[in-house]
């Protein structure tokens, strides 16, 4: 099978089974035919989303450490980094909420651990909710819920959510991944839409299990899909492994484009940064408070990057930048444009 046989098949919009994937990831990502990949999802991406990128923030609502104790998160409690707990105060949550929004994000994210109170939540959330224009597009990314509970998001004034099945669901968490599904299907069938990505993507990682992961998201048409890379968390199980270059993850990036329907027009990746813009992520978020790859609780001081600057790297790739609410998050089943074929 040829990297010509693969572009070929993605460029008429089929879709990639499991061995095509497993060729594109297998490319070394420093290859010309690597370079061939990165192109052909740049330009599928830009074709799809008219070369509008948007930029997306998220906030934690609460810091605590979380006794799922995923392997490659700052907050479990088992890696030890954060010992605090707070929660935010629900007007500091409205005043954080309202400065995203003012900053130009298309899309405000509500971040909790995962055992974070349900209730407190929703309570937290309808606040911010008022705070907000009434188009500014409110996105949950909470632990797992039921459909009832996903309904009691849409009523509180979610539009969506974010949520995955990541790496090694099970093993690298204690989470068993049917929980995961289940609760993307909660969340689709309470109508919430529903952004998803690739991750967190490590050396660890066989091409095997990426593809798998790859296929999974594209499987259930989310607004979204995308890869992102595992940051090390010191002194975690996984610190040993190291991680991915930039260069590594703009590939996974690229080939998620390249394995993903038409239908889904959003590519993400994070952290932001250029090489993920060129390989065809046209969806950065930017980040406030508390953040599961930081290890400071304030993540300003930190990784976390504001919405200038993830606006900053696309235009300097020649995307555009959206301005309003999310387009992907509007998504709706549609046709893909003609202007995507070649
Ligand atoms: S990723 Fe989520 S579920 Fe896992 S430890 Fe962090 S907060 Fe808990």
């Amino acid at each position: 099978m040829t990297v010509s046989y693969v572009l070929a098949k993605s460029a008429d919009g089929g879709s990639l089974a499991h061995g095509e994937i497993v060729a594109l990831l297998r490319l070394p990502p420093e290859a010309p035919d690597a370079y061939r990949v990165l192109s052909e999802a740049s330009r599928i991406s830009r074709s799809l989303s008219g070369n509008r990128s948007e930029v997306h923030a998220q906030f934690a609502l609460n810091l605590s450490p979380c006794p799922e104790d995923c392997a490659f998160c700052s907050f479990a409690a088992g890696n030890g980094v954060f010992r605090d707990r707070w929660t935010i105060a629900p007007e500091d949550a409205q005043a954080v909420a309202r400065r995203l929004e003012a900053d130009g994000a298309n899309a405000v994210f509500l971040m909790t651990v995962a055992n974070f109170d349900f209730g407190e939540f929703l309570e937290i959330s309808r606040e911010v909710r008022r705070a907000l224009r009434p188009e500014t597009v409110l996105i949950a990314n909470v632990g797992d819920r039921t459909e009832r509970e996903a309904l009691r998001l849409r009523e509180a004034g979610f539009h969506g959510v974010y949520h995955a099945l990541r790496l090694r669901e099970g093993s690298d968490t204690r989470i068993p991944p049917e929980r995961r599904w289940r609760s993307i299907e909660a969340f689709r069938e309470a109508g919430l839409v529903v952004g998803t990505c690739v991750e967190p993507v490590g050396p660890e990682h066989s091409n095997d299990e990426i593809a798998e992961a790859i296929r999974f998201a594209a499987g259930f048409d989310p607004a979204y899909s995308g890869a992102a890379r595992r940051i090390t968390v010191p002194g975690s199980p996984l610190a040993a492994h190291g991680m991915i270059s930039e260069l590594r993850m703009a590939q996974v990036v690229a080939v998620t484009r390249l394995a993903t329907p038409w239908s889904v027009v959003g590519n993400c990746t994070h952290e932001p940064c250029t090489l993920g813009a060129i390989a065809g992520a046209n969806l950065f978020w930017a980040e406030s408070g508390a953040n599961p790859r930081d290890t400071k609780a304030n993540t300003e001081e930190g990784r976390g990057r504001d919405v200038a600057w993830c606006a900053s790297l696309f235009r300097e790739t020649d995307w555009a930048v959206l301005e309003g609410p999310s387009a992907f998050y509007r998504k709706a089943q549609r046709d893909v444009p003609a202007a995507v074929r070649r």
